[in-house]
């Protein structure tokens, strides 16, 4: 009988799934069935409205709806105009109103209720061609506002905040959807999807996929994590699924989808049946990086980008290598361009750096060419007759970059915020276009890195530093064969007991004849040469081997925390290795931290996001490294799992002398309160720099007040306390407050 009830509900279950899937693909209006896809829909996400392209029929979720009513918005097509209408040519309905929803699957709407709360709504759409030729759009919105959070950021950060979630729907907008459901019967897992993407990994619609089918279909690298994820949401470990996977078709070509569930219990999913949706974001991929790769030019300036430059100037090159011309590279740094971004919006920032082109391509002349390389940065590559020539040339550029920098029209905290470095390099007729750009580019960063208009050429010092170079690229593959390698620790202090909390572990490399090398010399090179992912995964060991060892010492434990590189977050299982380096110490994973820096994570935030998780599942602590020079954003807050935000050094600088940078701080300290997370200040110097942070709300501090990073056993003996000595001077302050 049970069996029989199984089969029986089983069936009917599947049933169900398909009758969703299918009043969402083939479009009835059975009202039943409607209602179901609604109350699916905004189980799933948080909002749904779907509308026709004359907005003659516009259907509104009953989330939406309530949400709507209480912000005083009739629920009709001018909110959907509102929301997709294009800004540029006001809000015309029709055609580009559902060309604006789905490629722009990323669309922010704001709304604000009759009691003064904010919010935000992200949504994504999915267009449908009716039998009639009609399109019809469903859009999906999830509410991605934190009251408390959005009411107390800037202007500023919120229009940073739009941006980046721009950026990011914009890499996971959907070329295609279907509803995904899983299904358990006993311990099998089964997965029922929409007709066209079961067709795409080809089933036939009617199939239920057994799970470990489709996991035989996803590419090798990607099955563990997805196996994991999916795992744990069906047993009910965690309440939302949200990762991709590179699938197999039946082509025999990778297809990339992610699925998104969400376990909500008061809805309409069951113990049994979980459902969610699947979207293919290959297209919408391949075109971002294909837009990437295709072009050589700026979108914003028109200058050649970083690829455009070393392709024509490649060319010039070998133009003025057969006529026998002097050739000179100048490579200019806008400093800080990214803060000033943070600080004033990103039009802002386009505006300026239109400004700096239109200079420096009226400086350069005709026959120059001229290239927009990186965020900050400009190179110009012209002819010179003499060195004498090249030097009036760099005055010029100096003067003409450095006047703008201080024109009377901008407003006086930008022109504290900007300046420019530069540096420049004769060609020797040996070096290719890379050789000679990374000449000039050392020259750039050979000078003081503050905005001192400092201007120098390429010349013996640095041609050493990038010998210097050399004997890393060559040697450094040796180092850890040879046990060159030291973690040296720096002590991580909380600012309200002045205890240790935890130590950050920061490798040296004891080279034979160079002595000393510091990281900055030689991690970006192993970086480069892919050998970071074996040193990263010895440092991690290393790390956690260390902190094992003090805590049998009998010292108080510590949190050390290890950090991070971009080769080994996406080219490496990391989560394998930290899993290795807690089982080989043995130590606790709550005394493990990762640092990672925003930029890093935001590369794929799809991968970074499903491998943090499975980071925190094992227990382990992340933090934010360096905030406050990438994006500083509170999207990458809000959706990666982090505990603590560490203010970058060049922030904490400049905290006693410039209001701007004390604004950002603290900034940064209430979105971090607002989020429940703990924060640290890096490169902590003063007792002034102290007292201020204190005052801000800052929990940790670290820096040389307390201590250079240093040998494992100088921290021993200068900073860990024995857990027994500590247990005898509570027993002493016991005693005397009896007393
Ligand atoms: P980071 O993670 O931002 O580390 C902090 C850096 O700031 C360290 O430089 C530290 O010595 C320095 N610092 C700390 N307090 C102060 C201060 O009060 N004043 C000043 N002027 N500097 C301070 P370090 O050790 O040279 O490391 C540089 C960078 O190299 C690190 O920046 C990190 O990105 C990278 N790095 C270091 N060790 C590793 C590693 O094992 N793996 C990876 N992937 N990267 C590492
Ligand atoms: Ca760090
Ligand atoms: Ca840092």
């Amino acid at each position: 009988m049970e069996i029989a009830l199984l089969i029986l509900s089983g069936i009917l279950l599947v049933g169900l799934v398909a009758s969703v899937t299918a009043a969402f693909f083939a479009l009835k209006n059975a009202k039943a069935e409607r209602v179901r896809f609604d109350e699916l829909a905004e189980s799933v996400f948080d909002y749904k409205m779907d509308w026709t392209e004359d907005l003659s029929e516009v259907t509104f979720g009953e989330n939406l709806k309530r949400l709507l009513v209480s912000c005083g918005i009739a629920p009709d097509k001018k909110y959907v105009q509102s929301v997709f209408g294009n800004d540029m040519e006001g809000a015309d309905g029709g055609m580009s109103l559902c060309v604006n929803a789905v490629r722009r699957s990323g669309v922010i709407s704001e709304y604000y209720s009759a009691v003064g709360i904010s919010g935000l709504i992200h949504w994504k759409s999915v267009s449908v061609t009716q039998p009639n030729g009609r399109i019809k759009v469903y859009s999906l919105g999830r509410d991605i506002s934190d009251e408390m959070v959005s009411r107390k950021i800037t202007e500023q950060l919120r229009q940073q905040v739009m941006e980046e979630f721009e950026y990011i729907s914009t890499a996971s907008s959907n070329a295609d959807a279907g509803i995904l459901a899983f299904i358990t019967e006993g311990t099998s897992v089964y997965m029922k999807t929409s007709a066209h993407i079961c067709a795409l990994m080809g089933f036939e619609n009617t199939d239920t996929i057994h799970l470990d089918q489709f996991l035989s279909m996803v590419k090798k690298e990607d099955v563990l994590v997805v196996q994991r994820q999916i795992n744990r949401f069906i047993s009910g470990e965690s309440d939302a699924l949200y990762v991709e996977a590179s699938v197999k078709t039946s082509l025999g070509i990778y297809h990339t989808f992610t699925l998104e569930c969400k376990y909500n219990k008061g809805a309409i999913d069951y113990q049994h049946l979980r459902t969610g949706m699947i979207f293919d974001i290959t297209v919408s991929r391949m075109n971002r990086e294909e837009a990437f790769k295709d072009t050589q030019r700026d979108p914003i300036t028109g200058l050649y980008n970083r690829n455009g430059f070393m392709i024509e100037g490649g060319e010039y090159l070998s133009k003025g290598k057969d006529e026998d011309e002097r050739i000179i590279l100048i490579c200019i740094q806008v400093i800080k361009l990214r803060k000033i971004s943070m600080l004033f919006g990103i039009e802002v920032t386009d505006t300026l750096s239109k400004l700096y082109a239109e200079t420096l391509t009226r400086v350069a002349g005709e026959n120059a060419v001229v290239g927009k390389v990186g965020v900050e940065d400009y190179a110009l590559m012209l002819r010179c007759e003499s060195e004498e020539e090249a030097e009036v040339l760099l005055k010029r550029v100096s003067i003409v970059v450095e006047s703008f920098c201080n024109n009377e029209t901008l407003p006086s905290v930008l022109k504290e915020q900007s300046g420019f470095i530069a540096g420049a390099c004769f060609h020797n007729s040996t070096d290719d276009i890379s050789v000679f750009f990374n000449k000039a580019s050392v020259t750039l960063f050979s000078g003081v890195r503050k905005p001192g208009k400092i201007c120098s050429f390429f010349d013996e010092k640095i041609e050493k530093a990038v010998s210097g170079r050399n004997i890393v690229e060559h040697e450094i593959g040796e180092a850890l064969k040879l046990g060159e390698l030291e973690l040296y620790y720096q002590p991580k202090i909380s600012i309200k007991t002045g205890d240790i909390v935890g130590a950050e572990a920061l490798m040296r490399w004891n080279h034979k004849t160079q002595g000393l090398i510091m990281p900055n010399e030689f991690i970006h090179v192993a970086e480069e040469m892919e050998i970071i992912t074996k040193i990263d995964e010895w440092g991690m060991l290393q790390a956690c081997i260390q902190n094992k060892l003090w805590q049998e010492k009998g010292y108080d434990p510590i949190k050390i925390s290890v950090n991070m590189s971009q080769a080994q977050l996406y080219q490496t299982d990391v989560v394998a290795s930290v899993t290795n380096a807690l089982n080989e110490s043995g130590i606790d994973p709550g005394c493990l931290e990762v640092e990672l820096t925003e930029t890093m994570a935001m590369i794929d935030i799809d991968r970074t996001i499903s491998i943090l998780y499975s980071l925190k599942d094992l227990g382990v602590s992340i933090s934010m490294d360096d905030f406050g020079t990438g994006y500083s954003s509170l999207s990458s807050l809000k959706i990666l799992p982090i505990d603590l935000i560490k203010i970058d050094r060049s922030l904490v600088y400049d905290i006693e002398t410039n209001v701007t940078a004390r604004c950002i701080t603290k900034a940064i300290v209430d979105l971090g309160k607002a989020m429940d997370l703990t924060v640290l200040a890096e490169g902590v110097e003063t007792e002034h720099q102290k007292e201020l942070l204190d005052e801000l709300g800052c929990d940790i501090i670290q820096g040389y007040l307390y201590s250079k990073p240093q040998p494992a056993a100088v921290i021993e003996r200068m900073f860990l306390i024995p857990a027994a000595e500590r247990k005898k001077e509570k027993q002493r302050q016991k005693e005397i407050s009896q007393v």
